[in-house]
């Protein structure tokens, strides 16, 4: 591991209220841990564009020893040793969320736009220093195999959208990042990976929260069995989705289902990171309001219910007609943990209860506070750190299929009533490559 990539978190990102010590002084210990190869003096590494990554700059402590250590300052790639993105749809998501957190990346960098509208693509071009020879649209976006400057698409376009324009991507010989959900079918999901393997380029779900250093967090504690034996776990993400009849999100075809697949996913996969496991029981519902012209094609609320091996019971709840709700609890035996808001793109908020150690009749909530970090520059610099270390994504596209087989078991569940059983898994994180490493 290089010096420019230390522990999942430095010290200073993680900052408590009172009693913090007294709950989760093992798993912030072992966040803050340096890896011994930290210890040695900086070492390049090679990148695609034939350089190396920069060494990080050292300060004299400015704190005692009793305190954190400061992290010193971050360390990034020059501009044009960057890996180059092309986005591909520039609707909500691109234009408010990705294309700015280019500025928070550390290894990535905009470098082409795939859109239909050819003003609106001029435009952003413009904002963001793009080469008007970079802008392609929906049928040229083939010609993208003759651009060096774009190593990675990441493709925001509507979910039914996100087989075509992987498959067409990978063809070109291009890195695939694509939004949740992976797609709208198991099938589709299987040609995608298929389709990146055959060209020999990585594939990766955009599943921001896995790459957050509260959900990494989280993970690190349950895994430390710093809440105890976890054993129910309470997520539910919804929202009062807007009227507009025409939009995607209403359409069965484009969408491939309502509040599931695009928020309740988040939930679906919370489960399954926290716990590393993979269900073996799904029960189900769905309701949707009788006379809302939203609900005609797709579902406005699902509960479901998995069972995991190792006994944990999760329960998740999601709308399309709700005001904003985006959290999660997990109950272990000793304490719980809570992030909410735990799906919003910033203000995380992580809570831990348990037993005073000294008063019985106390309960200690306490609040885990850390630095915000931009989720999607994260996710992105992940992307580009696999590419430049040949390394399989912590979300690749097997992440993404088995979230799209658990949602069609959930209709499934949902529609017939019955509890359906799986096989049982063994292993844990078996969808996943290895654990993202922090950018220093
Ligand atoms: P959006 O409707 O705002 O943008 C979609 C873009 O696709 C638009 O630019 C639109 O012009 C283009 N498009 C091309 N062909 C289209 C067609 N046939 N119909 C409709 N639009 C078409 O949607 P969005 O909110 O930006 O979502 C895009 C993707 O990003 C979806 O897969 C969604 O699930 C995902 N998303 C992820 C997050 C996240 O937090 N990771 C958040 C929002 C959306």
């Amino acid at each position: 591991m290089s010096e420019l990539f230390k522990g999942e978190f430095s010290r200073r990102q993680i900052l408590t209220t009172t009693g913090l010590g007294a709950i989760s002084a093992a798993a912030i210990a072992k966040m803050g841990e340096e890896p011994a190869a930290a210890q040695q003096p900086p070492t390049a590494q090679p990148t695609p564009r034939g350089g190396s990554l920069p060494p990080q700059i050292k300060f004299a402590p400015i704190s005692e020893q009793t305190e954190v250590d400061a992290g010193g300052p971050p360390t990034a790639l020059p501009p044009e040793r960057r890996l180059g993105f092309a986005i591909v749809g520039l609707g909500r998501l691109a234009l408010e969320e990705i294309m700015p957190a280019f500025a928070q990346c550390k290894l990535a960098k905009p470098t082409a736009l795939v859109s239909g509208d050819a003003a609106k693509a001029n435009q952003i071009a413009e904002q963001y220093g793009i080469k008007p020879q970079n802008i392609y649209n929906y049928q040229n976006y083939d010609n993208l195999r003759n651009n060096p400057d774009v190593d990675v698409i990441y493709i925001v376009l509507p979910n039914s959208m996100h087989r075509e324009y992987t498959v067409r991507g990978a063809k070109a010989g291009k890195h695939i990042l694509c939004e949740k959900p992976m797609a709208t079918t198991v099938e589709d999901c299987k040609e995608m990976i298929d389709a990146c393997k055959q060209a020999n380029r990585k594939l990766m779900i955009a599943y921001r929260c896995q790459y957050e250093p509260h959900h990494r967090a989280m993970i690190q504690m349950i895994r430390n069995k710093e809440l105890g034996s976890v054993r129910l776990i309470q997520a539910d993400n919804g929202q009062n989705q807007g009227g507009d009849l025409n939009q995607w999100r209403l359409k069965r075809a484009l969408a491939g289902g309502g509040c599931l697949p695009d928020v309740g996913i988040y939930c679906l996969n919370a489960t399954r990171y926290l716990t590393g496991e993979e269900p073996i029981e799904i029960s189900a519902r769905t309701f949707s309001t009788p006379g809302d012209p939203r609900f005609k094609e797709v579902e406005e609320s699902v509960t479901f219910q998995l069972q995991f091996p190792s006994g944990v019971l999760a329960i998740c709840s999601t709308s399309y007609g709700i005001h904003e709700a985006r959290r999660f609890r997990v109950f272990g035996s000793n304490a719980w943990g809570q992030l909410d808001p735990a799906f919003s793109y910033n203000g995380l908020r992580m809570m831990v209860s348990r037993k005073s150690s000294t008063n019985n009749m106390a309960e200690n909530v306490t609040e885990v506070r850390m630095s915000e970090k931009n989720q999607f520059a994260l996710e992105m610099d992940h992307m580009a750190d696999c590419v430049i270390a040949n390394k399989q994504p912590h979300t690749p596209g097997e992440e993404g299929l088995q979230d799209q087989k658990l949602m069609a078991l959930i209709y499934q569940a949902a529609q017939t009533g019955k509890t359906i059983t799986l096989p049982r898994v063994s292993g844990l994180d078996v969808t996943r490559g290895p654990a993202p490493r922090t950018l220093k």
